[in-house]
């Protein structure tokens, strides 16, 4: 798989994110400043990201961070939410 150099939409580093085909719900961001082992996002909220409020994106790199370095985070959709955003550490 391709990997390209991006900007992390929440910390807005340098990442390396792996292309990903459209039809792939999950896109990996790796080497960024929330997460340098890397993270999940949700392939529909990607996109959104960049719109959300400066404030919005800090808590979430901050809060990326605070999940131990072993655990595979990803940030996904759910309406009940606040920001209709949640994280979670998936069970390795
Ligand atoms: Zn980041």
């Amino acid at each position: 798989m391709a990997v390209r150099s991006a900007r992390c939409p929440l910390c807005e580093r340098t990442a390396q994110v792996p292309d990903w085909s459209p039809g792939e719900d999950w896109k990996t961001i790796e080497g960024c400043a929330c997460r340098p082992n890397g993270f999940l996002v949700e392939a529909g909220v990607w996109s959104t990201l960049p719109g959300r409020t400066p404030l919005v994106r800090q808590r979430l790199s901050d809060r990326l961070r605070a999940y131990p370095a072993e655990a595979l985070v990803r940030l996904r959709s759910d309406p009940t939410q606040r920001e209709g955003l949640v994280l979670e550490a998936l069970p390795l």
